[in-house]
Parts: structure tokens; C-alpha cells; sequence
């Protein structure tokens, strides 16, 4: 979602801002007069507010909106509860806004088996999620939200001691399955974006620690490392160098090498990328930075419960984990193809002297003496019970059968994807995902989203190269065939049709491939989330 917004955002604040300009072919000017007079307040402001109609204007055209126009300025808690049925209704007409995965025609977001295996983790859910003591009617209630809510928190280990336990298991099974030794060790989070500013500022406070003279602490990565990177370094203080990657989009480590100066705190990869799923050289990345004294982390949240076992089944996947030498920490998503529930990832480190660093202790506050290893501080025991369920429910058979099924699905796609004339794969995934580019500069890869769009897929573009990103889950078996044929036709109506790259999504990213000024595009996407979360 997050990304399919940043797309269309980031295409529609350049047509409506700059389109006009640009086709009096003033661009160059204007870009150097408005990066510089956005400094002045009252400039900034009427950009402000051009942004922030343009925002609520894009989201009138799409599926958010509320369809009845006047949206309330604010709610209140309903008086009288509703009852159930009012409710169960409520959410219902809520859920068939949206788009059904299960039918194979969206390509990110979601990680779900379409077996039995859910049904489990609902179970363990309303084990966890038991509440006791209330009126039979408000426990009757409770149990309707038992999927969204929890009430068991793992915040206090001593409290609930099977929480702590099924924690530490969660974590070692991940530690051994990425090649750990019995000193590897982490903790669970929330989510890739937890765990990965957990890494950072652990790094951060190491460097603090052993170097106190950096001031400016800065890490060094790819230009693909996931944006929970950039947000992580925003949060804590830090810069990112991002460097640019080489044709086949995997990590250039010489330019890496070549950015390293004395504020650098850590250097980081992906096993594998999420935009196209390749493999940074992660053995030769993390060698590099041991041989410069700097830890390396290794982002594996999207391929961390997907490579060890393409590996076993005979793949060719070069060395990622542990077995590196100089990889000081990994971070893997158990609600991606650890296919639990959403909200939990591992936190892995070499040795508990890094993994020190994460905790966060104060003596001091009357309330106790108050510790807690991650960002959340209440944590909810739910998405733990489910997380444990889940990898002790598929065991190692259970994940290969799936990797086995995700592969044959992914072999037959990239296949068919390359025999279609004018398309190609973007260098070389390893695992269950790959990127459709173009191989034809009369086939505008872009317009073939639009066409496909039509066709009643939802597509995933991305840009620097344009083309569009596709995750395989076991829902594509039964559109996977239906891709490929839309996918040729979708390019032989682009081939047909110039105009077609000109228009939609494709003009405007045509537009902005023009335009090198991110700032204001970011700007739109601010003005874009708020708009976006208020009442609709
Ligand atoms: C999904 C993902 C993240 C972020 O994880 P969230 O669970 O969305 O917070 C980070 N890195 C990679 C490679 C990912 O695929």
C-alpha cells in the first residue's frame, strides 16, 4: 500500500506542480529557482498549500474516498455500545472496499497460506488473547476483535513466563537457521521496521561507546536498502550514504569501500533486496567492513525464512548469514514468509555484547525499575504465541514444500516473463520475487501497468530503472498463467500505441524521471499521509 501510494504520489505532485512548465520547456530554470526560493517562507507556504489541495484532490480519485463528500471535522465514542451484529455488519461493508489477494492478482503486502495453517494461528490468537472477569457480554465482544487485539504483554518477562520462553525460542530457532552459533542471539520485534532500528541504534550506541569523538555518525548502503534504513537514521541522528549499485542492482562494494570515512558507524546490505530480489554480495560486503573494523548488518526481513531453504532445495544462493565472518547482525520477518500473523520479526546479533546495546534501562522512576529491549513497551503476547505456532506448526518440511511450491510457481513466471518479446527479468533474483522490466525502448514498462491495471491486476511500479515488482505466493498458482497472457497482450497494445506511454501513471513517471528534486516530492508525501489518516 505504502509503496503503491509513494508511486502515485510521487507522480502526481510533478504533473500538477511542473507539467505546465515543463512543456514551455523552462524546466532546468525552474527547478534551480524553486529549490531555492522554497527557502522563503511565504514561498514554502503556498507550495504548502498547493501540495495539501493537490493531496486531498488525488485522494477524491481514489478508492479511500468516502463517496459522500462532507467528511465530519471529528467523532465521538458511540454513547450506547453498538451491539454485534451492528458491528460484525460494520466491519464488513469496511472489508469489501478492499482488494481480495487470494485471487493471485496483487503482488506485495501479504504473506498468507492458503491452508489450514491460518486457522491455527487463530487459535493460538484467542489462546492469548483470553480475557476473564468482565460481563459475558463485553467478553463476547472481546472475543470479536480477538484477531486485532491482545491483552497478554510480554513487557514484563517475570510475569508472563511461557511469553519469555516462547521469545528466546523464537529467536534461536531463527539464530540457527541463519547459521548462528550458540552465542548468536536477539530478540523479537514488531516488524522489519522495528528490528532495523534496533540494529541501528544499537550500532549507533556501540560507536558512542568505543569512539565518543564521532559526532555525526553515518552508515553506508546501497541505494536499495529499505527506507526503514533512512527512517531509523532520522529517528536516531544519523546519516545515510546511500551508494549507487551496479547494472544488475546488487550492492557496488568498491564505491561502498571508497565511501567510508571516520564517521562511519556501520555499513549495510540486503539478502536479499526487496525491489528486485537480488542478493548484495553480502560475504564480500561484510569482509570489507571487518577489514575496516565496522560491523556489518544484513537486511534478510524479506528473504531471512525464504533463502535457507531455496538453498537447501539446490539453488545457487551465495553465502548471506552467519557464515560471513564479518556479518555482525541479521534481520528477518516472521510475517513475511515466516507466515505468521503481522507484527513479528527477529532482531539477530553475533554476541550478546551487541545485543546489550538495545536495552534500554531506567532506575530512577518511582513506578520500579523499569527495563525493555525494544521500541514498544507494552508488547502484545498475541503476535508471540502465533509467531511460535507458526514456525513450530510448519517445521522445516512444512517450510521446504512451500518453498519448493514458490519456487516452481517463480521459475515458471520468470520463463514465460522473458519469452515475451520487449520484457525482461532485472538481473538475477534468487528467491520467491522478481522485477518485469523493459527490454524495448518502444515497450514502456509502465504503460504495461497501466494496461494490466485494467486488466484487474494490481501492479507494483517502481522506478530507477522503471519496472514493476512481483512477490510469489502460493495464491499466483492459479493466476499464473492468466500473467503471462496478459502480460503479452498488455505489451502488444503498448507496442501498438504510443500515446499510451504518455498517458497515466506512465506520463507522469515519464515526467518525473525529469525532475532530480526529491525534496518536493517528499514534501507531497507528508502532505499526502496527513491528509490521508484523517476522517474520510
Ligand atoms: C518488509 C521489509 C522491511 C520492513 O519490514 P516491515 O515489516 O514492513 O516493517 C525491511 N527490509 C526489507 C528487505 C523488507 O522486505
Amino acid at each position: 500500500m505504502i509503496l503503491l501510494i509513494e508511486h502515485l504520489v510521487v507522480a502526481v505532485v510533478f504533473l500538477v506542480l511542473l507539467g505546465v512548465y515543463l512543456r514551455n520547456g523552462a524546466w532546468e530554470t525552474l527547478r534551480t529557482v524553486l529549490v531555492a526560493i522554497k527557502q522563503i517562507p511565504w514561498v514554502a507556504e503556498s507550495l504548502e498549500s498547493v501540495l495539501k489541495s493537490e493531496a486531498t484532490n488525488f485522494i477524491k480519485t481514489t478508492k479511500l474516498a468516502s463517496g459522500t463528500g462532507e467528511k465530519p471535522a471529528k467523532i465521538w465514542i458511540p454513547k450506547k455500545g453498538m451491539t454485534r451484529e451492528e458491528i460484525l455488519a460494520k466491519m464488513k461493508s469496511l472489508k469489501e472496499k478492499e482488494t481480495n489477494h487470494m485471487e493471485g492478482r496483487i503482488f506485495a503486502y501479504t504473506y498468507t497460506l492458503a491452508d489450514d495453517h491460518f486457522q491455527l494461528q487463530k487459535e493460538v490468537f484467542e489462546m492469548f488473547t483470553e480475557q476473564t472477569g468482565l460481563s459475558p457480554e463485553h467478553d463476547e465482544l472481546v472475543k470479536l476483535f480477538q484477531k486485532a487485539f491482545l491483552h497478554e504483554n510480554a513487557l514484563n518477562p517475570m510475569v508472563y513466563p511461557s511469553l519469555r520462553q516462547m521469545e528466546t525460542e523464537i529467536v534461536s530457532m531463527t539464530c540457527s537457521m541463519m547459521n548462528g552459533n550458540p552465542a548468536t542471539c536477539g530478540f523479537l520485534t514488531s516488524g522489519g521496521t522495528e528490528s532495523i532500528l534496533m540494529a541501528v541504534k544499537v550500532y549507533r550506541d556501540r560507536a558512542q561507546k568505543l569512539y565518543p569523538w564521532i559526532k555525526k555518525p553515518e552508515i553506508v548502503c546501497p541505494v536499495t536498502q529499505h527506507p526503514a534504513i533512512a527512517k531509523a537514521a532520522h529517528y536516531f541522528g544519523l546519516t545515510v550514504r546511500y551508494l549507487p549499485v551496479k547494472d544488475d542492482m546488487t550492492a557496488d562494494v568498491s564505491a561502498m569501500e571508497q565511501a567510508l570515512n571516520s564517521n562511519t558507524v556501520l555499513v549495510a546490505c540486503s539478502a536479499p533486496q526487496f525491489c528486485h530480489g537480488v542478493l548484495d554480495p553480502v560475504e564480500e560486503i561484510s569482509n570489507m567492513a571487518a577489514k575496516h573494523g565496522l560491523p556489518c548488518h544484513v537486511d534478510a526481513c524479506f528473504g531471512g525464512f525464504m533463502l535457507p531453504w531455496v538453498e537447501k532445495l539446490g539453488y545457487p544462493v551465495p553465502k548471506w548469514d552467519f557464515r560471513c565472518p564479518g556479518v555482525t547482525s541479521i534481520s528477518a520477518d516472521i510475517h513475511k514468509y515466516g507466515y505468521t500473523v503481522k507484527g513479528a520479526s527477529v532482531i539477530a546479533y553475533r554476541s550478546d555484547d551487541l545485543r546489550k546495546f538495545q536495552i534500554f534501562s531506567s532506575g530512577s522512576w518511582p513506578g520500579g525499575l523499569y527495563g525493555s529491549p525494544s521500541m514498544a513497551g507494552t508488547r502484545p503476547g498475541g503476535n508471540i504465541a502465533a509467531a511460535w505456532a507458526a514456525i513450530n506448526s510448519l517445521g522445516e518440511e512444512g517450510y521446504m514444500s512451500r518453498a519448493r511450491q514458490l519456487m516452481d510457481i517463480t521459475d515458471q513466471l520468470k520463463a514465460a516473463v522473458t519469452e515475451i518479446e520487449g520484457l525482461k527479468i532485472i538481473g538475477n533474483p534468487v528467491m520467491t520475487c522478481f522485477a518485469i522490466g523493459s527490454s524495448d525502448p518502444d515497450v514502456d514498462i509502465l504503460a504495461v501497468a497501466d494496461v494490466m491495471e485494467k486488466k484487474g491486476w494490481t501492479m507494483e511500479r517502481q522506478q530507477n530503472p522503471s519496472c514493476v515488482h512481483c512477490t510469489i505466493l502460493p495464491h499466483h498458482q492459479i493466476s499464473c498463467d492468466d500473467l503471462a497472457g496478459d502480460l503479452k497482450e498488455s505489451v502488444t497494445i503498448v507496442k501498438g500505441n504510443k500515446q499510451l506511454s504518455k498517458q497515466g501513471t506512465a506520463g507522469m513517471y515519464g515526467m518525473m524521471a525529469t525532475i532530480p528534486d526529491t525534496a518536493i516530492v517528499e514534501d507531497f508525501i507528508k502532505e499526502f499521509f496527513s491528509e490521508i489518516y484523517k476522517l474520510q
